[in-house]
């Protein structure tokens, strides 16, 4: 079964509430018999569960965010009253390292026909990260896509060639090229594409914007639309794309941001 049929899983895991930036909130909205209710923070929507504690929003909270005070906008989505409301939840603030790496200049300084191509790619990558399907996630526990040291953590603080950059959105995992990289959990692929930064890359949907990314892969072995189990092989690790070398960079997403990985990794329970 790939997605949980019922939306009450008593047993699900839920992942560990992590109420940082880059981190993920357990929201309680309301008891177990609540109605569903559609839930959206920073205008995105956000995953909702049914567990034997409540009816619960898990809330990605991009890096960027401010420590403070969170709002969820919050409708029923039946009744005669279609209530709409808001709930509040804290943030507290994180500081992640800094790491300073040397890339290749090419990546520094994009040619016009790259910096072209890198503009369809957004536009492909931001259409996948908003991706959403109804089915709640059979569980949140995540698997490794490959075992190997992990050679990045999330949240690095980027400094290429001496210039800040944007914040390290995944985990990386030291492996050659050649590697079978293994679906995290059970989704469906949702977009594969070679990107000018990513390189080979595969997204696959959990259910309710809970999506999974691997990329700098060297081959691709699924298509858009293909169901896949939990450890299926997706394709095998590479280096293409702006890499210092060959490594797997895995990314979660939640509600269209990129939050850490190993907060889903059983070992991080
Ligand atoms: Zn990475």
């Amino acid at each position: 079964m790939l997605f949980s049929a019922v939306a009450f899983a008593q047993d699900i895991t839920l992942p560990r509430h992590a109420p940082y930036p880059g981190g993920v909130a357990v929201v309680k909205l309301g008891e177990a018999n609540s109605h569903p209710l559609d839930v959206t923070y920073d205008g995105k929507r956000v995953l909702t569960v049914k567990t034997a504690d409540g009816l619960l929003a898990v809330v990605g909270l991009p890096l960027e965010t401010q420590p403070g005070p969170q709002t969820l906008q919050i409708k029923a989505r039946e009744g005669a009253l279609k209530l709409a409301y808001a709930t509040t939840f804290e943030v507290k603030p994180k500081t992640y390292p800094a790491q300073h790496l040397k890339i290749s200049s090419r990546f520094m300084q994009p040619s016009a026909d790259d910096i072209e191509r890198n503009e369809r790619d957004q536009i492909a990558i931001a259409r996948a990260k908003a991706h959403w399907s109804d089915d709640a996630p059979a569980n949140f526990t995540l698997d490794l896509p490959a075992a190997g040291p992990l050679s990045a953590r999330f949240g690095l603080r980027r400094v290429l060639n001496g210039k800040e950059s944007s914040s390290h959105a995944g985990l990386d995992v030291a492996i050659g090229t050649g590697t079978p990289l293994r679906a995290a959990a059970a989704g469906r692929v949702i977009a594969t594409g070679d990107y000018f930064y990513s390189g080979k890359s595969v997204f696959v949907d959990h259910g309710q914007g809970f999506i999974t990314l691997y990329i700098h892969m060297s081959r691709i072995d699924v298509k858009e639309g293909d169901a896949v189990a939990r450890g299926a092989t997706l394709g095998l690790s590479g280096a293409t794309g702006r890499v210092t070398g060959p490594h797997l960079h895995w990314s979660v997403l939640l509600n269209g941001v990129y939050v850490d990985p190993e907060l889903f990794l059983k070992a991080a329970r």
